[in-house]
Formats: structure tokens, C-alpha cells, sequence
């Protein structure tokens, strides 16, 4: 019995170092992790010059610092989100906050959402002007309303009413996207074209209880109009978080990410994979004379390593390029694997472990 244990027990370890990345059970007391982003899009390394390239990794750096420092402090996953993304927010080189993308009017209408994988709690904003901080905006309407889902006036009024930030129009305002803005409408070209990289910025962590949580934040794409409300605030589709499978943030073009359901579709398939391989693995536990299994492989002790949950996000983001869209994730699996998928050349993004792993990128070679 204790050699099939043993035995059940290498196989786990052997499955979780296949990615190189140490197996991190749920209940692991002390560890932490997390991923960041601060869009998707064309990013080749010939259109950057270094300065930029060098400002665009110190602000991420210093964007996972101030997620690390709330984890490896035993804070929750749901802070070291909001400590992220209202950095990225005030930086005015993403889209969301500060820096966010001209509607077609010239104005910035916002839009965010949290969510807190121990209960699926989740707020979110969409279409919200001059508040500073929309991530906070998003997560006082999931602990102090009774709703998921504000928008436009009605959002702006709660706002004022918890005594939220707001910022003067011109604050959010910035010369190149201005200038995105203007070409796009004497160019007759599409958000596409000008929008060479999305900008959206998120973040996902598991904590040191074993919780998950996913944030984003937004101005969505260049030139919307009608009211337009991208993937980040939906729900399901940019954001999504679930301790029994994994918080995702997303960043791209967000019609896709809607069809799609992009976060929730990979949080479903991380589960449902889980549940196959424990039970391919319990088939190889031998069985007494009754014909019973002397053990059983629990799923919530069940490890799903990284390799088999990036081919499961992967294959989300191939079905939003077949559809024809483009963009990328970030997840956190509930083992504590930090994984990113894009299928454009190139993402800003981060990721730190309580393991020593600290990284963060932009293109798609590094
Ligand atoms: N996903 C966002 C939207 O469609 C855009 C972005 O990622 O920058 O609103």
C-alpha cells in the first residue's frame, strides 16, 4: 500500500516537473502566485526603440513588485490584483485609467471587472467616465452593491456615492492616443489598424490561503461608439476566477473574447481536464481481491501540471484566431501555474512565484 502511494506520489511530481516549474498543491502553505499583462498586439522588437522597450519593462516590473510584495506579505489575491492593475492604471503608456483610448467622440469611457474565485463573487463596470481607478470602482460594486454589473450614469452615481476618485477629463487624455484617434477617423482605417497593441492591463493571483482572483481594467478600442462595452467587464469572457480551477484576465479584440467566452471556457476546460487525468492515473492503482482500488486520488490533492493546462488555453485562444480574432490570457491555475497564451507577436506581461521565478517579457521569442 505505502509503495503505491509512493508510487502515485512520483507520478504527480514527475507530471508537475515535466514544465520545469515546481508542483504546488492547493493547500501548500506559504506559496504564491501571479501573472500580469499590459496587452496584446503587433510588438516587434524593430519598431522599439530601447528606451521604450526599457520604460515598458520598469513599469511592469514595478507593477508584479507591488503584487509580490501583498502576496509574500500572506495578503489576498483579490489586493495584490487591485495593487497591480491601479499601477497600471495611473501609467499613462496602457489602456486603462490614465492613457485609455479615445472613444469615437473624443471622450474615455472605461470599463473593468474583479473577481474572487472563492465564491465567484464579481463587480464590474462598463462605459464609466473620469473615475481614476475603475479596477476599485469594480470591486466596490461586488462588496458594496448587490449587483455584478454597472454601466454608464448609473455607475458613475454609485461611484459617487462610495466616495470613489474621480479625475478631470484632460487627465485620462494623452498625445498618442489623440493622435491614434484622429488617424484612424482621416484614414477611414479600423481600431485594428491603430490600436498596434491593445493595452488593456490585468492581473491574476493565487494567494497563500489557496485563492484565487482575476482583474482587468480597460478603455477598450480605439474610436468605439454606440456605447460599445469590450470583453474586459463581461464576466466570463475577459475576467474570470474559480479556486477549483483558475483565474484568467484577458486582452485583445474583445467581440472575439465575447463569442468565445474566453475566461470562463478555459477555467471549464482546466477542470474537466484535471478530472481526466486523476482519473487515468487512478486506473493504474491496482485493485485488492474484490476488484476495489487500494487508494484513491482525490482530485482536490490532484495536480494538473503545466503542460497539460497550457495545451487547454491554447486551444481557447487557437478557436478566438479561428473565429478570426486575436489577443491573449493570463492564468493562474489553482496548482499555482503562471501560464500565458497570445496568438499576436508579442504581449506585455509578468509572472512571479514564492518559488523564485520573476519575469517579465514583451515579445513572442522571450
Ligand atoms: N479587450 C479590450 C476590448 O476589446 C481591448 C484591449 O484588450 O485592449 O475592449
Amino acid at each position: 500500500m505505502k509503495r503505491i502511494l509512493e508510487s502515485v506520489a512520483a507520478m504527480v511530481a514527475a507530471c508537475a516537473a515535466i514544465a520545469g516549474m515546481p508542483a504546488m498543491a492547493q493547500e501548500d502553505e506559504g506559496r504564491w502566485s501571479i501573472a500580469i499583462h499590459g496587452g496584446a498586439g503587433t510588438l516587434d522588437r524593430a519598431d522599439m526603440t530601447p528606451e521604450r522597450d526599457a520604460a515598458y519593462r520598469a513599469s511592469l516590473q514595478a507593477a508584479l513588485d507591488a503584487g509580490k510584495a501583498v502576496l509574500a506579505g500572506g495578503g489576498s489575491a483579490l489586493d495584490a490584483v487591485e495593487a497591480v492593475v491601479t499601477r497600471l492604471e495611473d501609467d499613462e503608456k496602457f489602456n486603462a485609467g490614465r492613457g485609455a483610448v479615445f472613444t469615437w467622440d473624443g471622450t474615455h469611457e472605461l470599463d473593468a471587472a474583479i473577481m474572487d474565485g472563492r465564491d465567484r463573487a464579481a463587480g464590474a463596470i462598463a462605459g464609466v467616465t473620469g473615475v481614476r481607478h475603475p479596477i476599485m470602482l469594480a470591486r466596490k460594486v461586488m462588496i458594496d452593491s448587490p449587483h455584478v454589473m454597472l454601466a454608464g450614469e448609473g455607475a458613475e452615481e454609485f461611484a459617487h456615492e462610495q466616495g470613489v476618485e474621480f479625475m478631470p477629463p484632460e487627465w485620462f487624455d494623452t498625445d498618442a492616443r489623440r493622435e491614434a484617434l484622429e488617424r484612424m477617423k482621416a484614414e477611414k482605417l479600423s481600431a485594428l489598424d491603430v490600436d498596434i497593441k491593445f493595452g488593456t492591463v490585468g492581473a491574476v493571483a493565487l494567494d497563500t490561503h489557496g485563492n484565487l482572483a482575476a482583474g482587468t481594467s480597460t478603455g477598450g478600442m480605439t474610436g468605439k461608439r454606440w456605447g460599445r462595452i469590450g470583453d474586459a467587464p463581461v464576466i466570463g469572457a475577459g475576467t474570470y476566477a474559480d479556486n477549483d480551477s483558475c483565474a484568467v484576465s484577458g486582452t485583445g479584440w474583445g467581440e472575439y473574447f465575447i463569442r468565445v467566452g474566453v475566461a470562463h471556457e478555459i477555467c471549464t476546460r482546466l477542470r474537466y481536464r484535471l478530472l481526466a487525468e486523476r482519473d487515468l492515473l487512478q486506473a493504474t492503482v491496482p485493485t485488492d481481491a474484490d476488484g476495489v482500488p487500494v487508494d484513491y486520488i482525490h482530485s482536490a490533492e490532484f495536480v494538473l501540471d503545466a503542460d497539460k493546462a497550457q495545451e487547454e488555453i491554447d486551444a481557447v485562444m487557437g478557436d478566438v484566431a479561428r473565429l478570426g480574432g486575436d489577443g491573449g490570457v493570463i492564468v493562474v491555475t489553482r496548482d499555482g501555474f503562471p501560464l500565458f497564451s497570445f496568438n499576436t507577436t508579442g504581449m506585455y506581461r509578468g509572472r512571479a512565484t514564492s518559488e523564485g521565478l520573476d519575469q517579465v517579457a514583451i515579445y513572442g521569442d522571450e
